[in-house]
């Protein structure tokens, strides 16, 4: 069996960025099990799985564009300290959910200079080109639930929410 939409994919991957750091991996956890062919995972690295075979592996880079966008500098905002009511210390690197035009964003603090804030409602990976090293261990076809559904359920088929 190959990949293809509407199967049912379990990958062992391993995440590193440009400068060859790992960014995220799966490797000593659960196998990242999704639908393909349904934009479950970023376009770049679910068009390098089509057609491959269980005990695949490879390795593909994916430019910003197919994997989380390009950074958007309309997207960082600089906000005086009081609107932080109850946080004690604002550090860089802290993360808060922001209320935003189409649901909410996680913004993260860059920088603190005296009362102001600034804030990146970028994803971390935004403007990021990503290495990603992949196993592919499992390969099913989707149940008419999952397709209709839009996700996949777990590797047995069988979890439900
Ligand atoms: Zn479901």
């Amino acid at each position: 069996m190959q990949v293809s939409d509407n199967t049912v994919v379990a990958i062992e991957y391993t995440l590193k960025n440009d400068a060859g750091d790992v960014v995220d991996s799966s490797v000593g956890h659960a196998p990242l099990t999704y639908l393909h062919g349904h934009h479950n995972i970023i376009s770049g690295l679910e068009h390098a799985l089509l057609g491959k075979k269980v005990g695949d592996s490879f390795t593909v880079t994916i430019p910003p564009e197919e994997a989380y966008g390009l950074r958007d500098e309309s997207m960082t905002q600089v906000v005086p300290r009081h609107l932080f009511q109850g946080v004690d210390e604002i550090v860089p690197g802290m993360k808060f959910h922001a209320e935003a035009e189409h649901g909410v964003n996680v913004v993260t603090v860059m920088e603190v200079k005296g009362d102001q804030v600034h804030l990146d409602a970028n994803h971390e990976l935004a403007g990021e080109t990503l290495h990603f090293d992949v196993v592919v261990q499992a390969i099913r076809a989707a149940t008419a639930e999952e397709i209709e559904h839009g996700h996949a359920h777990g590797l047995d088929g069988h979890h439900h929410h």
